[in-house]
């Protein structure tokens, strides 16, 4: 099995492009096949190289590595139409020689008032093949004098065309709907319907995988394989993905591309394990499977024929899941970006990664995304008494009865003590706090927590506590932001409760 994936590079990669890519890669890897990656930019005007890096670091980002494509080659290379010209004109000469194909001279103007007059008699548009009867010489002679041709595919009259879709079933197009597609433009690059029959039969692709906006483009297709020789691929036509009101995912619905999604805060294997799912069900109790897993249940026959809506609770949901299983160094890597956006980091060092990787897990647990873990370890590095005295749910602990001396009482035992650096010694003070002041339960630990982490709720303090006296023995160079340790804290919200 050869599947392809075939982008025109004008823009990001949209998430239902990814889902085409995923579900040509898990066919692939179902069946132990090759995915090819080619990319369409014969449309000079839109296509950018900065766009098709940035489509291929997409799709590695997302983990869909390609068997042969433009930056590692393949036997049937280029893999970049604009590297292929030669080809389509050999193969576009061989059909005017053969009679398929023909020179048209039709100014757009021409072509333009044929469009707008079928329109007016309710009549799809479609070329009239009025040039079909230009004579070959006399269109050889037209353009030595310089006139612009277009070459057109003949569409042969009263047939049907039927595929057997491997999703959507038998699908059936009359030729008498079909006008003659251009197969190169004037100036010799190739038109859509022509490249991807050449690439596809050249590079041997036995089954095209893609979405049902190209579906009457098969039928036109199909006639150029035949006329080629060439024996065409299976078909499949994928459903688009939509927006919660049934219209095509746009960015009306808000995030659209796989980098927005990924600057979002979402890991790859959360934005392919949900993509995978819309249309399709890997069968089972579990949706939420690693991609071999996934690859191994795949089958194209099993995706559904009606579209799937994107949802992004969903997506949510199957983050939060890979943030509670992720590698907490790798997490720590992931979430850089969003602890420099927050200020939190600048270049950390490798015992600032370090100290990192030990704290992530401690958020992990509770975001949706990895942009949220920063905003859930703030109290590591900013640390406020006064501000946090006057925060609402704060001030309700502080007013418990004896609250305030369990806080008194805490500073006292940290002052003397070595710095909380694990659970066992954290313990050993809250025990003596517990012991001194006669509280218990929630009139100890919630005192306690406000006092050393400025907020009334937050993580368990067994880790938060030795995270923040950890973090406090590291040096300025580990490039984080600095951080108050245990016992300066707990004495600097003393002295502010002495002045409210
Ligand atoms: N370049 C086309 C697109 O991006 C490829 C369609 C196809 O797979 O044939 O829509």
């Amino acid at each position: 099995m050869r599947v392809r994936f075939a982008p025109s590079p004008t823009g990001h990669l949209h998430v239902g492009n990814a889902r085409t890519a995923l579900f040509n890669w898990l066919m692939a890897h179902h069946s132990g096949g090759t995915f090819i990656l080619r990319i369409e930019d014969t449309d000079v005007e839109r296509s950018t190289r900065e766009s098709e890096e940035a489509i291929l670091e997409d799709l590695q980002w997302l983990g869909l590595q390609w068997d042969e494509g433009p930056d590692i080659g393949g036997p049937c290379g280029p893999y970049r139409q604009s590297e292929r010209l030669h080809l389509y004109r050999s193969y576009a000469a061989e059909l005017i020689s053969a009679g398929d194909a023909y020179h048209c001279f039709c100014s757009p103007e021409r072509l333009e008032a044929e469009r707008q007059a079928a329109l007016a008699a309710g009549q799809p548009p479609k070329y009239s093949g009025a040039c079909r009867s230009v004579p070959d010489a006399d269109a050889l002679e037209r353009m030595a004098r310089g006139e612009r041709a277009v070459v057109r595919f003949k569409v042969p009259a009263g047939r049907e065309i039927v595929f057997a879709d491997l999703v959507r079933g038998d699908v059936v197009f009359h030729t008498s709907v079909i006008g003659d597609p251009v197969l190169l433009r004037s100036d010799g690059s190739p038109a859509y319907n022509f490249a991807v029959v050449v690439d596809d039969a050249l590079m041997e692709v036995t089954h095209v995988v893609r979405g049902e906006d190209h579906i009457s483009n098969t039928p036109r297709q199909l006639l150029i394989y035949e006329a080629l020789g060439f024996t065409p691929p299976a078909f499949a036509h994928l459903a688009l993905v939509m927006g919660p009101d049934h219209t095509p995912l746009s960015k009306r619905h808000g995030a659209t591309s796989v980098a927005e999604f990924r600057a979002k805060g979402y890991l790859p294997e959360a934005l392919v394990n949900y993509l995978a799912l819309i249309g399709w069900s890997p069968g089972g109790d579990d949706e939420l499977l690693p991609v071999d897993e996934l690859a191994r249940r795949f089958s194209i026959g099993a995706v559904g024929h009606s579209a799937g809506i994107f949802d992004e609770e969903k997506l949510a949901w199957a983050d939060r899941h890979y943030l509670r299983m992720a590698d907490p160094a790798r997490l720590a890597q992931l979430a850089l970006t969003f602890f420099r956006r927050e200020g939190l980091v600048s270049d950390p060092s490798a015992a600032g990664i370090e100290y990192l990787t030990a704290v992530v897990p401690m958020a992990a647990a509770s975001v949706d995304r990895l942009d949220e873990i920063p905003s859930r370890l703030r109290f590591l590095f900013a640390f406020d008494p006064r501000k946090a005295a006057s925060e609402p749910e704060v001030m309700e602990v502080l007013a418990h009865d004896g609250a305030r001396a369990v806080i008194e009482c805490l500073a006292r035992e940290l002052s003397r003590g070595p710095r909380l650096a694990d659970r066992e010694r954290f313990r050993a003070v809250v025990a003596a706090v517990k012991q001194q002041t006669g509280q218990k339960a929630k009139g100890l630990f919630h005192p306690i927590r406000v006092a050393l982490t400025g907020a009334a709720s937050g993580p368990e303090l067994d880790q938060a506590v030795p995270a923040i006296d950890r973090g406090a023995e590291l040096s300025g160079a580990a490039g984080l932001a600095p951080i108050l340790g245990c016992r300066e804290r707990a004495a600097a919200f003393a002295e502010a409760l002495r002045h409210v």
